[in-house]
């Protein structure tokens, strides 16, 4: 799908003036065309100009933009009275409710007003491009492209084509969104487009976890930074969407897929809605916003007595053994024995492989204490264990000791197949994988689209090249043997990744 950028002759039309709108007029006059803003509400674009206008005004007095340039951006925008003003258009970018019915009236409209060669574009979440397209007479001019918000700051564009988008529109508006400074990616319109569908995990594997009581909301979002390197917990991007939108956007795809397990919604999230506990907008989500947020104590390495054990295939674990080593801890390399890598008092320590340490019985007498996947071993501050249930009782602070000798919390969860971190990349890697699969994107496509428009410190499908696919699809593996649920099959193209 190659294309050429519109040139900046051409005229951009924004119809809809609100959160997104304004923003996409900003990013359109940015990248130096002409824009003609509508809204159907009087009064309606002109707020959107004026609050365009306050934010640049902002960038300006912090020194991030000159003034020359705010007032030449603000220039080239102008309001348009009413539709058919909008006919000079190259390029129109619908931003208006999220309803079938009325998108399909608008582009209906426009195709009346504007020339034939004029792209039409949806700012779309959730409706199939398709759909939209419909009816028109040149589906084929009609492209999803999906900025997320704040639209001027974030980076990724969806570029959706329908069945009967015209590859070289699709091409088209890829380049002119790369040329406006953006990271577009194509892809398929299918419910969800990419970001929406391959997130799905990051909040359901969170909500699985607190609703079986593993661990609480905070510790979930300490997990998952300290131990991925999100930006942000899920409870925490959660709250700051609205547990409303979120659950919607999560009911949205599970009724699209047909009820597919993958996409079940959360009793727990559900009640939160049912108890107006939204998020920030309310005062109070998975956390309250009324008081102070506690800080977290800094940790210290603890020396401990003693020899840590090594044996089987340390390799993963190399970052946490020169820890242990800087802060004067004994190794000893040993013969393998059992599922035990690293041996400490009464506990026998593994990475989890997707099944909870109480599945794997072999190693139940001798203590044995799973511990999670981390992006980087070397610099992790906080980490999941759980302990086998008949493990006797040492085991655990034999275990919270070895990780306290490196300077790392180690956080006692209940024995919860995949833990947390584990669990949420495994899943993450193979919703992505089943995108490439069905054809919603390349793989660079996914990864580029979750580090874009999430701020993901890597794609999905990157985490699975840097633990190898194998190992996530192991863990996926253990987790459906474990819970026996649906939810938990492995996309046969993680399978092909891990062979190939
Ligand atoms: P919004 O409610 O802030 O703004 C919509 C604007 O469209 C309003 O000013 C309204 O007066 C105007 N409008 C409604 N019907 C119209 C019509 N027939 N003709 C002209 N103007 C009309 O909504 P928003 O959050 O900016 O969302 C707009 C679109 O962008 C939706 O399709 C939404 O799914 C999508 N989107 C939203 C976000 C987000 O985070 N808000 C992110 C990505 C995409």
């Amino acid at each position: 799908m190659s294309g050429e950028p519109l040139g900046t002759d051409v005229v951009v039309a924004v119809v809809g003036a609100g959160t997104m709108g304004a923003g996409i007029a900003q990013v359109a006059a940015a990248g130096g065309h002409d824009v003609l803003l509508y809204d159907a509400v009087p009064g309606a674009a002109a707020a959107g100009l004026s609050r365009l206008s306050e934010g640049l005004e902002r960038r300006v007095a912090r020194g991030r933009m000159a003034r020359a340039d705010a007032n030449a951006l603000v220039g080239r925008i102008r309001l348009a009275g009413e539709l058919k003003d909008l006919a000079p258009a190259g390029l129109v970018i619908e931003a208006i409710v999220e309803r079938l019915d009325i998108k399909r009236q608008l582009f209906g409209d426009l195709e009346e007003i504007l020339s034939e060669t004029a792209i039409l574009a949806t700012n779309t979440s959730s409706i199939s491009v398709t759909a939209i397209g419909a009816g028109l007479q040149r589906p084929g001019n009609l492209v999803g492209m999906h900025f997320f918000n704040p639209a001027p700051v974030m980076k990724l564009v969806e570029v959706v084509s329908g069945l009967a988008t015209d590859p070289g529109v699709a091409g088209c508006i890829f380049e002119t969104a790369a040329r406006w400074g953006k990271k577009p990616v194509h892809a398929k319109s299918t419910p969800g487009f990419i970001v929406n569908r391959v997130a799905r995990p990051f909040y359901a594997e969170a909500l699985r976890v607190v609703e079986e009581g593993a661990a609480p909301p905070a510790l979930v979002d300490t997990l998952l930074t300290a131990g991925a390197g999100f930006p942000m917990g899920p409870f925490r991007l959660m709250d700051l969407i609205g547990n409303d939108v979120n659950s919607a956007v999560t009911r949205s795809t599970f009724e699209a897929y047909f009820g597919d397990p993958r996409y079940r919604p959360s009793q727990l999230q559900g009640e939160m809605v049912a108890a107006g506990r939204l998020g920030r907008k309310s005062g109070r989500g998975f956390y309250d916003y009324d008081g102070e947020e506690p800080a977290t104590e800094p940790f210290q390495p603890r020396p401990v007595d003693g020899v840590v054990k090594v044996s089987g295939d340390s390799a993963p674990l190399a970052g946490l053994l020169s820890r242990l080593r800087d802060n004067g801890v004994e190794l000893r390399l040993e013969q393998g024995e059992g599922d035990c890598v690293l041996s400490f008092g009464s506990a026998c320590l593994t990475v989890t492989d997707g099944r909870p340490a109480t599945l794997r019985e072999e190693t139940a007498a001798r203590g044995l204490v799973v511990f999670d996947l981390a992006d980087d071993y070397s610099s992790v501050t906080d980490i999941a264990i759980a302990v086998h249930d008949a493990a006797p009782p040492e085991a655990l602070n034999d275990a919270v000791a070895l990780f306290a000798a490196a300077g790392i919390r180690a956080h006692a969860l209940d024995d919860t197949p995949g833990l947390v971190v584990a669990r949420t990349l495994a899943m993450l890697a193979s919703e992505a994988a089943e995108a490439v699969l069905t054809g919603v994107a390349s793989v660079e496509g996914v990864d580029t689209a979750m580090r874009f428009g999430l701020n993901y410190p890597r794609g999905p499908l990157e985490w699975a090249r840097h633990f190898g696919a194998g190992r996530l699809l192991a863990i996926l593996d253990g987790m459906y043997e474990s819970y026996g649920d649906d939810r938990y099959r492995a996309s046969v193209k993680l399978r092909r990744i891990a062979r190939g």
